[in-house]
């Protein structure tokens, strides 16, 4: 019989398929995406066979998915850098003419170039980076160089989510928070794709699906996790928040209302003035300072309610929760100097009384009866399944609870909700109503991750005066914040922004992420002025992570009358050859991911799960790669040379050999450093401690990760749970022990609308800025059209275009991936058939899709999976020829194409542009765009619309030419 046929197996799986050879596994931390696996590399004589889960990591329990298992590719990529490279004299940008330079001469370059700037003007230095995982080592550096300019990728990712949370609740999803599917009955996932928490994510949805758990999914589009759902309800873009509204509207009609969570543990009850006048709108206090304990952050606790049970007005804390006092959550009162007063629930009630079902029906396609039954659904899983677990637990007030009250309805939701310049109100307005509901924090609901929550407003200032900027000299507070006021803002006195970026400006006050998808347009404008030198780290500015890319590579290259740069230097640091690089004046090389010491750290974005803080490192699995360096050696090795105080000793010599060495010794606080784990001399102590010279071997030897599971008594209700914020506070991640009252009604956000209103004393915004502020800075949430709206016209763009991240690859990252290029090769836009139809374009042909802004032409492809007035497609997966090493006419140059051409960075403003971006965050709106489709014509060339001259290959660029992987058992080596 042919061996083919036969049963028995073509080789032995378990014999030893080379032997002799030297076979191990080292385990490190994956960053095919941001939710960082613990993996496994598998190597034979030093070369990577394979890649999985670790299953004694507590992140993904051995679970690895289509991307981490191919990060072999990613090492093998023929697009990896592997030499510095300065842009050849004379070349132009963009043109990727490059010669090799030695790391000596680099570092000389631009220290020395960053010595003048720091020693002149500092901030013509701006550092700004994508998806990063060191913003605590990135941050530091920006500060210590005294330089505003500085963020990461959050304007542009989903600072909406993380602010509109933090604002409202202390927390927010993804690495701050998520929900608890392990006792929810009802989860609500809405405005989620499938990135975020990809793999924890999937585990705890097959349990929660198999445990007989409901899961409805609130989208425009059916993709990702929404395959599973139990049930779809299309949305139209951008219209949540109006869903929310009606949600509410319903849960308070029908009084569906946790009264108690909300009396004790909100502001709900607190009295709002509403006298007009400076104190409108914010709440009444006892102006006695002495009265009730310290404050919740910010501001003083000292506020006051109406006693039904008394009839009189009380402190809130603590005589309004003292038993016997009955706090009113409805009503109008009059204090004894006559002020008329409601309860903010009362404001709240009143702000949703007209947003009906049949309203929001109207604006998000989605049927009244429908929102009438999802505000029952919820209600009903939140408090008529409610249940109790037996864990006792004190409140911050002393009150003893003797069990803890889960509230089985569950949320996640993500850029889909953030990714709109209406997104901070609409998360505000989700976050408000899972807390009238008493999910924060509760069994089955919303779960904080240490060492969230934070106070509300966090209690670290943003850089707020030009004072700040002196020659040589580290700014004094830290160049991001969240501003509680408009005192914190980064502003010039006459009201000008500080920073390129227009953040913390009048602008976008609460931009506490930074807009880096301004910075190039501003700093070209010279608005506020011009850069000298921008230094970018993994962010593909000239392609997938810029609107308005043609422009914006336009401006990279743009000169000034004397034939200069408009941004003279711009440095790039990045592992591959990205579309970006080839604009680049010098080129550092960095290593991947398996090459590096990193850490996922409690000072900045780390692991932790529900029940204890966690984190986590990388370690060098392989050698590096030709001349590559890690971006943080990079930054060390400057810091270093710059005599950054942080970085050198009291003798002027360099304090850190590296960067493992900085990570070990580093310490903000005594005791507190980058890593919480086996601290102390010798590794004894966690969490607080002095610094351990073999902490990273005790992490390498403990796979990678560090957990410390907190007494069951801290589990839950942390915003008001004394134990835990006593031990928050010790632990140093917060500064105080305070309880964190939910914000449904926000005086902060009232601060800057009184400001605009001309009614307080104090900073004030620019005329052309104060209706934009009065009506964006609304303490209740609020639902609004984005703002790209009032700029299309909607009869001729009648289409909302969404963009986003496919399972299978990680930003414009894995096009060079030889395996995953498999899975997405090219991109389609995905239309829904009587769209499609009624536009004239069959399943499978090319079309031109236009927007007021530009135009692209696509292949399209009929989906049932979205809604009709919405059309979408895979972000990033469309190339520059050429770029990332792809053939020259590869799939992804010819058939892909990005829809950020579609996308404007500014919109019309006053006679003038302001950015595409929320009015209180600076978050871009990349899901605001309206569009219209049309077929191509018969005689036009298949390939997508715009296309880019290719570029050559850049020095040393590892290229294609070496047998990387043989897939048969008795193969040799990689
Ligand atoms: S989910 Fe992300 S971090 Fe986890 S294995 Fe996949 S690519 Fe790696």
């Amino acid at each position: 019989m042919p061996h083919l046929l036969s049963g028995e197996p073509l080789h032995d799986p378990l014999a030893d398929p080379a032997p002799g050879s030297v076979n191990e596994i080292k385990c490190t931390t994956c960053y095919m995406c941001a939710c960082r696996c613990g993996i496994r590399v598998h190597l034979r004589d030093g070369a990577v066979r394979y890649i999985d889960g670790n299953p004694k990591h507590p992140l993904n329990q051995g679970v690895i998915c289509a991307k981490g298992a191919s990060g072999i590719m990613k090492q093998v990529s023929p697009a990896r850098l592997t030499q510095p490279l300065l842009r050849k004299p004379g070349s132009e940008r963009g043109a990727g003419e490059f010669e090799a330079i030695s790391w000596e001469r680099a570092y000389e370059l631009l220290a020395e170039r960053l010595r003048h700037i720091r020693a002149t003007d500092p901030k013509k230095f701006a550092l700004f980076t994508g998806r990063d995982q060191m913003q605590a080592l990135t941050g530091l550096f920006a500060r210590q160089f005294g330089t505003p300019n500085y963020a990461a990728h959050g304007g542009f990712c989903s600072v909406n989510m993380a602010a509109g949370m933090i604002y409202t609740i202390g927390g927010s999803f993804w690495e701050f928070g998520g929900p608890d599917l392990d006792r929810a009955k009802l989860f609500v996932m809405i405005g989620t794709a499938e990135d975020h928490h990809s793999n924890p994510m999937k585990i705890a949805l097959s349990k929660f699906k198999r445990g007989g758990g409901r899961f409805i999914s609130i989208n425009p589009i059916r993709t990702g996790y929404s395959a599973i759902a139990d049930e779809w309800i299309p949305i139209k873009p951008g219209t949540d928040g109006a869903l929310f509204m009606a949600l509410l509207h319903e849960l308070i009609r029908t009084d569906t209302l946790d009264h108690a969570f909300l009396k004790r543990f909100t502001n709900a009850p607190q009295l709002v003035v509403l006298d007009e006048g400076e104190h409108e709108g914010l709440f009444a206090f006892d102006p006695n300072p002495e009265k009730g304990p310290p404050g919740d952050g910010r501001n003083p606790h000292n506020k006051l309610v109406w006693d039904k049970t008394s009839g009189r007005v009380l402190n809130a804390y603590p005589e309004g929760i003292a038993e016997g006092c009955d706090p009113a959550l409805e009503g109008h009162y009059r204090l004894a100097d006559g002020t008329r007063v409601a309860p903010s629930l009362q404001l709240l009630r009143e702000r949703v009384a007209p947003c009906t079902p049949e309203w929001a029906a109207a604006i998000t396609g989605i049927p009244a009866e429908r929102i009438r039954k999802l505000a029952f659904e919820m209600g009903h899983a939140a408090l008529t399944q409610a249940f109790d677990l037996p864990i006792p637990w004190i409140d911050a007030w002393g009150k003893q609870h003797p069990t803890t009250q889960a509230r089985p309805l569950a949320f996640h939701a993500m850029r889909g909700l953030a990714a709109h310049s209406n997104g901070f109100q609409t998360v505000r307005a989700l976050a408000v109503l899972m807390s009238v509901l008493g999910t924060i924090d509760a069994p089955g609901g919303f779960r904080h991750k240490a060492p969230y929550p934070r106070h509300i407003v966090p209690n670290y200032r943003a850089f707020n005066a030009p004072e700040m900027i002196q020659p040589n000299t580290p700014l004094n507070a830290a160049p991001l914040g969240f501003p509680a006021s408009p005192e914190e803002l980064a502003i010039n006195p006459d009201g000008s922004p500080i920073r390129i970026d227009h953040a913390f400006s009048w602008e976008h006050p609460l931009s506490a992420h930074g807009l880096m998808h301004n910075v190039i347009t501003n700093a070209v404008k010279g608005d506020p002025y011009r850069l000298d030198t921008l230094l970018i780290f993994m962010a593909n500015m000239a392609w997938n992570s810029s609107m308005n890319t043609m422009a914006v590579r336009e401006m990279l290259n743009r000169k000034d009358e004397r034939g200069e740069y408009m941004i003279p230097f711009l440095v790039v640091c990045d592992a591959f050859s990205s579309e970006t690089v080839a604009f680049a004046d010098l080129v550092l090389p960095d290593t991947t991911y398996l090459e590096r010491h990193d850490v996922m750290s409690m000072l900045d974005r780390p692991i932790s799960e529900f029940d204890g803080p966690v984190d986590s490192v990388r370690v060098p699995v392989l050698p590096r790669t030709g001349e590559c360096r890690p971006f943080q050696e990079v930054l060390i090795e400057l810091a270093s040379r710059l005599q950054f105080p942080a970085f050198t000793t009291a003798e002027g010599e360099r304090k850190y050999k590296d960067y493992p060495d900085f990570v070990v010794n580093f310490q903000p606080q005594p005791g507190i450093g980058f890593l919480m784990g086996w601290r102390g001399q010798d590794g004894s102590k966690h969490l607080r401690g002095e610094p351990n010279p073999k902490q990273w071997e005790m992490y390498a030897q403990n796979n990678c990760v560090f957990q410390y599971p907190m007494p069951e008594g801290m589990h839950y209700m942390r915003n008001w749970n004394r134990a835990y914020l006593d031990f928050a506070k010790d632990k140093g991640w917060r500064q105080k022990n305070d309880p964190v009252q939910l914000a449904l009604y926000s005086d902060t956000l009232q601060s800057f609308r009184l400001a605009a209103q001309r009614k307080s004393q104090g900073r004030q915004p620019p005329e052309s800025l104060r209706e934009r502020i009065a009506t964006y800075f609304d303490p209740l949430p609020f639902w609004y059209a984005p703002l790209e709206e009032a700029a299309s016209d909607l009869m001729a763009y009648p289409l909302n275009a969404v963009t986003q991240r496919p399972m299978a690859m990680y930003h414009s990252w894995d096009s060079q991936n030889a395996w995953l290029r498999q899975i997405h090769s090219h991109n389609y836009l995905h239309v829904n058939p009587i769209t499609a139809q009624a536009a004239g374009i069959d399943d499978g042909g090319w079309c031109w899709v236009e927007s007021r802004w530009g135009q692209v032409r696509c292949m399209l492809r009929f989906s049932e999976a979205v809604e009709p007035g919405t059309v979408w497609t895979w972000n990033a997966i469309g190339k520059a020829d050429g770029a990332w090493m792809l053939a020259p006419g590869a799939d992804e140059a010819r058939k892909g194409f990005l829809l950020n051409h579609l996308i404007s960075e500014e919109l019309p403003f006053g006679g003038g542009t302001i950015s595409n971006s929320d009015p209180v965050t600076g978050q871009a709106g990349w899901y605001d765009v309206r569009v219209r489709i049309r077929p191509a014509d018969p005689k036009e060339a298949e390939e997508s619309f715009p296309q880019i001259k290719a570029t050559p290959a850049p020095p040393g660029v590892r290229g294609v030419g070496e047998r990387v992987l043989r897939y048969f058992a008795k193969g040799t080596k990689s």
